[in-house]
């Protein structure tokens, strides 16, 4: 983890007690963030503001972020060159959007994103010995996840916050999310300065639910 190098607004957040840093969707109870789920309030304040999910600061204008799963990517990888870029995720999502330098990060770093035999809600990092390659070849072609970037995003709130992306513009397969280590250190240092992610995404969640209330 201490070779990974970590996005500068990444590195501002609030961090839980073993000094993981905590994304701008987490939510917060009793001082302790719950990393199990994400809270439907900080996701609308991030899609309203367009800020990143991940550290909470501004998208700027361009391309927006995400990170697709195994499915999903596969789905994308089947286009051919003509229709790449016109590939749009007709399907909703109840994922955000993010930075380029964020979600390379969070696709090395997070276990549910980064290794094909990790689950969401299983906070262990799984280890090495117990993953072969071999394993996940097949229908994915090896693909365990990919970071896309898409033009534009749409959103609906209701009881979660959905998104549509379209405009396809960068696939970025992986295997193990650590493939993407040099990518992400391009990414950090041609990312701006960004300017500090405002008190409704840190570790307050009454001020998160106020912001959410304002909007929905
Ligand atoms: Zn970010």
């Amino acid at each position: 983890m201490d070779e990974i190098p970590m996005p500068a607004p990444v590195a501002e957040r609030p961090r839980d007690a073993r000094g993981y840093p905590v994304l701008a969707i987490t939510p917060w109870s009793d001082g302790k963030p719950d990393f199990a789920v994400t809270s439907t309030a900080r996701i609308l304040v991030c899609a309203v503001e367009r800020r990143c999910s991940i550290c909470g600061t501004p998208l700027r204008k361009g391309p927006v972020w995400r990170v697709v799963a195994a499915e999903e990517a596969a789905a994308i990888s089947v286009h051919d060159n003509a229709a790449y870029t016109n590939y749009a995720n007709t399907a909703q999502t109840v994922e955000p959007p993010g930075h380029h330098a964020c979600m390379l990060y969070a696709a090395i770093v997070c276990p549910y994103l980064a290794r094909p035999t990790a689950r969401r809600g299983n906070d262990a990092l799984v280890p090495e010995a117990e993953f072969r390659r071999g394993e996940v070849h097949g229908s994915l072609d090896g693909m365990t996840g990919a970071v896309v970037a898409f033009d534009t995003y749409e959103f609906e709130a209701g009881e979660t916050v959905r998104f549509r992306f379209s405009g396809l513009r960068e696939f970025l397969p992986y295997t193990l999310g650590d493939e993407h280590l040099v990518a992400l250190r391009d990414a950090i240092a041609a990312q701006p300065t960004a300017e500090p992610c405002p008190p409704w995404l840190l570790d307050d969640e009454s001020s998160a639910e106020r912001r959410a209330a304002g909007y929905a």
